[in-house]
């Protein structure tokens, strides 16, 4: 029995899944997503499932995954399908030595039925590579690079507590650049303590004249128990107010416009054919795999997670052969949500029928709620499509929650 079919999903209400009736199933192709939860150390404000590297699991951990894709590849909802992207998350992936990357990268290639052009992106923290590697990353068949910049500024970047300087960041990127990479994303971050509008414009100014195809900016979030939400529970810690932080947000979105870069999502910006292939089967509810110590899959209106410490997750897989902790089937109500959220955060919003459907409305019209965000500019209506508007984005989420 396979890791997915074996697992028992909870219903989470009355309604049977929306997918349960389709007619061509599995017609779409896959996003496959790849866990590796070592990191050089834990940034302070981190809450993903990372653990600092411990070089004496890496070589188990690493079998246990290509143990995962041969029996996760069996799967009803998995075999014969198209993948459309192989995405190396982490964690820090680029912390794994190349061979032992494109050793899983074929892996899945040997496994799965990977499109010629498929999207295979590896995040990367600077600190972790150097042009031969980055050269022999190329040749193995990664196609796309995002790294973790966050903030140009020394001070900045101690202060969260990332592993790696500015230089080293700049020094990675002209090495991707040198090893041949034209597919690279840079990931920055607003609000961070002591960061002052100067400090974002220059971080903006220095990414922007590097010239990567795609720039992701997201805001800080202090997530409970990290240790720069315990520090703030204890007192200010120099974080910006919420009009300074919407402030860098808006200036983030008109620098890069200026720049010539797309906004197709609320954080996230990219030269015209460069807009994240991986991330879009997320926003545009695709199906993925999720492989590794605590990833998770959406297959067939169910959603599965992995055992996330990766001991146990090894422990699983030897013992049952299955690694997936639990999972639910997605309720109507939950898709609806879901697709309405992710629909919304997209540029390009949702189809005018798509959105009435979802709401569970007859027009547009039929609704005060939408008549009033649309009367209030915070939604737009082109071309067919419900989009939300400049002033919409600063509330994205809140309206999404008052829509529904
Ligand atoms: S590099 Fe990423 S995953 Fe690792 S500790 Fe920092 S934020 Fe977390």
């Amino acid at each position: 029995m396979n890791a997915v079919s074996s697992v028992e999903c909870r219903v989470s209400s009355s309604d049977s899944s929306p997918y349960s009736s389709r007619l061509t199933p599995y017609a779409q192709p896959l996003g496959v997503y790849i866990h590796i939860p070592y990191c050089l150390s834990r940034c302070h404000y981190c809450d993903f499932n990372s653990y600092r590297i411990d070089t004496g699991q890496i070589t188990q951990y690493l079998e246990t995954l290509a143990r995962e894709i041969a029996s996760r590849a069996c799967a009803e909802a998995v075999r014969d399908r198209r993948v459309c992207s192989v995405f190396f998350g982490g964690g820090t992936p680029s912390i794994l030595q190349a061979s032992q990357l494109v050793g899983i990268l074929d892996h899945c290639r040997a496994t799965f039925t990977v499109e010629d052009d498929a999207e295979v992106s590896l995040e990367v923290n600077p600190g972790t590579v150097d042009l031969p590697k980055l050269c022999a990353l190329r040749e193995g068949g990664v196609t796309r690079l995002s790294a973790g910049v966050q903030a140009v500024q020394d001070r900045l970047l101690q202060r969260i507590g990332r592993a790696h300087t500015a230089w080293e960041a700049e020094r990675a990127f002209w090495s991707m650049r040198e090893a041949g990479f034209d597919n690279i994303n840079l990931d920055l971050m607003f609000g961070l303590p002591d960061q002052s509008t100067d400090d974002w414009s220059e971080t903006l100014d220095w990414a922007i004249g590097a010239g990567p195809e795609h720039i992701s900016a997201y805001g800080l979030i202090l997530e409970d128990g990290t240790p720069l939400q315990l520090e703030s529970s204890r007192g200010d810690i120099g974080l910006p107010d919420e009009e300074t932080e919407a402030a860098m947000y808006r200036l983030a979105v008109d620098r890069l416009r200026e720049a010539g870069f797309e906004q197709y999502e609320i954080s996230n910006f990219a030269r015209q054919g460069f807009q994240c292939r991986h991330n879009l089967v997320y926003w545009q509810h695709q199906e993925y795999l999720g492989l590794g110590a605590g990833a998770h899959s959406f297959l067939a209106g169910r959603r599965y997670y992995n055992e996330s410490l990766p001991a146990r997750y090894v422990c699983a897989m030897a013992e049952r052969g299955a690694a997936v902790a639990g999972g639910e089937v997605l309720s109507v109500e939950m898709v609806r949500s879901e697709r309405l959220m992710l629909g919304l955060r997209l540029r390009s919003g949702l189809d005018v029928q798509a959105f009435t459907d979802l709401l569970g409305i007859q027009d547009l019209a039929a609704s005060d709620r939408v008549a009033r965000f649309l009367d209030d500019g915070f939604l737009r209506v082109r071309e067919g499509r419900v989009q939300i508007t400049e002033r919409g984005l600063l509330v994205a989420n809140e309206l999404v929650v008052q829509l529904l």
